[in-house]
């Protein structure tokens, strides 16, 4: 007899578990509130994506004289074609999960689940009455959602969260963007690039505070903003904000205990048609019943053990095990596959240490792997070697000069611990790092591996070379 497995959520997370389980012969049913696909799919990463793209052509097509073309007419934004684009593309995708679950034979059950006793779920329509739903085994993947921030409670009109964001109707004159994360940011050049005029606030010294993505990228982000008309503020929160018809008037505060004096401690206040809080996101578990069915958790985060399992016969992936592993997509996934194996016998483990992240800014920044400031925290003896893209033929055939591409790696045997790639094409590029880092690759390695030419991946050989100090493309070393 087939197991009877049941996922809770069809994210990136939920949807891929339920395939890994019926393609390991398992009975699998797909609990489902919304629609299949989830944030990734609905209202993060692909329609995010998708507007990017609509981004990106209107800076091409206002960029046409640089390539020798004789522009047409004044290229403008249709917000609302971009939005049936972006709703075509999510369409698409969504169809296709749909269709992936007939094909492996996995049954989806719309409604909200709730644990109900050992071995059963409670599920409640959209319409109709509750009923129960038995599991051998369980996958919990409900996802994560946006959190508000005390002041700045999401109104839906003028303070507006990422899901908002996309699902506009009308193009802000003026944007204020509380939070420089990825969200922020990528939200930042899509909406600079339709026309608003874009305020970004960052509580932290800089952009995309990641600790495991080098300092520089975010000081070199700062600039391409600067360069686009983004003004950025970091080491500021926003202390106060009143709303009104036209929108919403902000002051912004240095943080507390930044230190900011003179100048840069005077509190700028500004106008915005709307505020977008993009600070972060929570697990979506309540409801769910997880503390009633003796699950762990801590601060709202579910506890899992190292194979993925939060308790007998029920494991758990995703956001929902919270900011303690990158809240992305493919993170989400690789859980998924290791979480369904497991579930039906499997002792997998997820290697943590090789998680690629790409912030798709303008340019893209893409990382992996330690910076040098947490190689140094790890009590490992590391160094980084560079080198910039504008110094490749394909960058200047591109016209895409701006980035950098640093490598760390350990001092003495030159392995590599991390890459941190800034320029076109670097959320491509990061693979070739991430498996280098995977094999326990050096930089000798990277380096006497033949890259094609032209491209931006030679970048990540000449900075590998440069660290053997065989970089021909620089002038030598004094
Ligand atoms: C604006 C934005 C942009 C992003 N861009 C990227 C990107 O470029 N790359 C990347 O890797 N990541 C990106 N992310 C993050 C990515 O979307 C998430 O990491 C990913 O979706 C997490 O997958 P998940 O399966 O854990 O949860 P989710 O995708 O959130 O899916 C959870 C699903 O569970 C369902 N659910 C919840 N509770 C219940 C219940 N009780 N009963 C039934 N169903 C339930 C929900 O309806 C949802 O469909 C982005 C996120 C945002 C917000």
């Amino acid at each position: 007899m087939a197991t009877q497995v049941v996922v809770v959520g069809a994210g990136p997370g939920g949807y891929v578990a339920a395939l890994k389980a019926a393609s390991m012969g398992a009975k699998v049913s797909v609990v489902e509130r919304a629609q299949v696909g989830g944030t990734c799919l609905h209202w993060g990463c692909i329609p995010t994506k998708a507007l990017r793209a609509s981004a990106m052509a209107l800076d091409t097509a206002k960029r046409l004289g640089e390539y020798g073309i004789t522009p047409g007419g004044d290229p403008a934004p249709d917000l609302a074609a971009i939005m049936a684009r972006k709703q075509k593309v999510v369409d698409t995708q969504t169809l296709g999960i749909e269709r992936l679950f007939t094909a492996w034979g996995v049954e989806l059950v719309n409604g909200r689940a709730r644990l109900d006793g050992a071995g059963r779920l409670e599920v409640t329509p959209p319409e109709g009455s509750p009923f129960a739903l038995g599991y051998e085994r369980l996958i919990l993947a409900p996802g994560s959602e946006a959190v508000d921030l005390p002041g700045l409670e999401r109104d839906g009109k003028v303070v507006i969260n990422s899901d908002d964001a996309l699902g506009l109707s009308e193009i802000p004159q003026s944007l204020l963007i509380v939070g420089g994360g990825v969200v922020g940011c990528e939200l930042a050049f899509i909406f600079n690039a339709f026309g608003s005029q874009v305020t970004l606030v960052e509580a932290l010294d800089r952009l995309l505070p990641i600790p495991s993505l080098d300092g520089e990228c975010s000081k070199l982000l700062l600039r391409e903003m600067k360069k686009r008309g983004i003004t950025v503020h970091t080491g500021r929160i926003c202390a106060s904000l009143e709303r009104d018809a036209q929108g919403a008037a902000a002051i912004l505060e240095p943080t507390p205990g930044s230190g900011a004096k003179g100048k840069a401690a005077q509190p700028p206040a500004l106008r915005a048609g709307k505020v977008l809080v993009s600070v972060g996101r929570r697990p979506a578990a309540e409801g769910l019943g997880l503390a009633e069915a003796g699950l762990e958790l801590d601060r709202g985060v579910l506890q899992v053990d190292r194979h993925l399992a939060a308790g007998p016969n029920i494991y758990a992936v995703g956001d929902v095990l919270g900011p303690r592993r990158p809240l992305l997509a493919h993170m989400a996934s690789a859980e998924a596959k290791a979480a369904a194996s497991n579930a039906l016998g499997g002792r997998e483990l997820v290697d943590y240490a090789v998680v690629p992240a790409v912030a798709f800014t303008a340019p893209e920044i893409a990382w992996v792997g330690l910076s040098l400031a947490q190689a140094g925290d790890l009590g490992l003896e590391a160094e980084a070697s560079s080198f910039m893209p504008r110094g490749l033929g394909m960058a200047q055939a591109l016209g895409e000069l701006a980035g950098i591409i640093k490598l760390v790696h350990e001092k003495g045997s030159g392995r590599l611990l991390g890459a941190h790639l800034m320029g076109a094409h670097a959320g491509e590029m990061v693979h070739e790092c991430a498996l280098a880092l995977k094999l326990g690759a050096s930089v000798s390695d990277l380096a006497h591996t033949i890259h094609a030419h032209p491209t931006m991946s030679e970048a990540v050989a000449e900075a590998a070379e440069n660290a053997l100090g065989e970089c021909l493309h620089l002038p030598p070393a004094k």
